[in-house]
């Protein structure tokens, strides 16, 4: 369960208890792949069947035709039907996805129901008391800004306010503002896929490593090394990657502790359109949903 330290509007600073760790949240999933298996970090994420002793550990059991075995605590198989699908196989899946949820208790779950809202919002009602819930779908919803606040806000306002909310997928530029919306947990699943086709993410922009002249980035990859390096190694440009989502997880953190967490949010906006754009759809659309978190004036 995650305890809540501190809020700015919907967005929330706190500390996810699991296993015997504290993780400081908002945070990031590190996802355990051949090429991330020596970057330290808070909390892993990876599928049922790898092998890593690397603790704390989230295990990801995938779709129900996967038929895994359920061990260890983790995400719940869903139906993995898809996002863009036709309504009644949307609806399906969450019939499916409920019923072995059902089965599990006391495990985390996916929130499903593609494209549809009222599906997802239905599917997140009958989980609300769950301790993490992971939303499906969430690359293909960050690239339509207005289906996610409308999903994310939905989620958010359908279940507990100490359920941690877990969107996997998204890039960099938009994880201030689903953040703001009251999404706990991230992964690195974006960073990893953009140094896998050879681009290098600052803060506000995803480069093309094979152009860039110099490295505008004081990390520990970038401080002891070149562009000429990072071309040649897509292992450094991982780790590159990777520690850019640190450093902005770092600066969500230390805003909230500080209230200056607005003033990072609209900054952070104005270099992604699709965060701009989900950022006008909350301030003009959803009034109500920001004004609930926001303390009255005396
Ligand atoms: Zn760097």
């Amino acid at each position: 369960m995650l305890e809540i330290l501190a809020h700015s509007g919907p967005a929330r600073l706190g500390i996810w208890h699991y296993t015997d760790k504290k993780i400081p949240t908002p945070n990031f999933l590190l996802n355990i792949t051949p090429l991330t298996r020596r970057i330290e970090h808070d909390i892993y994420i990876a599928p049922h069947r790898t092998h890593t002793s690397r603790e704390p550990l989230l295990v990801h059991y995938g779709t129900i035709a996967g038929r895994a075995r359920i061990g260890r605590f983790g995400i719940l198989p869903y139906s993995g039907f898809g996002f863009d699908i036709p309504r009644e196989l949307a609806e399906a899946g969450v019939e499916e996805t409920l019923a072995l949820a059902e089965l599990y208790p006391g495990y985390g779950a996916v929130v499903d129901g593609g494209r549809y809202p009222d599906l997802r919002e239905h599917c997140a009602r009958k989980l609300s008391r769950r301790a993490l819930l992971c939303i499906a779908g969430g690359s293909k919803l960050c690239q339509r800004p207005r289906l996610l606040v409308e999903i994310v806000t939905r989620i958010r306002e359908a279940v507990k306010p100490n359920t941690v909310l877990y969107l996997p997928g998204a890039p960099p530029a938009l994880m201030p503002v689903l953040a703001y919306m009251g999404v706990d947990l991230f992964d690195s699943s974006h960073a990893i896929r953009a140094a896998l086709r050879g681009h290098y993410l600052t803060r506000h922009e995803s480069y093309p490593v094979d152009r860039i002249k110099e490295l505008p980035c004081s990390c520990r990859v970038c401080i002891s090394g070149s562009a000429e390096r990072l071309r040649n190694s897509t292992n450094l440009l991982v780790k590159h990657n990777i520690l850019q989502l640190l450093e902005l997880v770092g600066e969500i953190r230390e805003s909230l502790r500080h209230r200056r967490f607005i003033k990072l949010l609209e900054s952070c906006a104005t270099t992604s359109p699709h965060a701009m754009a989900a950022l006008r759809i909350l301030y003009r659309e959803k009034y109500t949903f920001l004004e609930k978190y926001t303390p009255a004036i005396p």
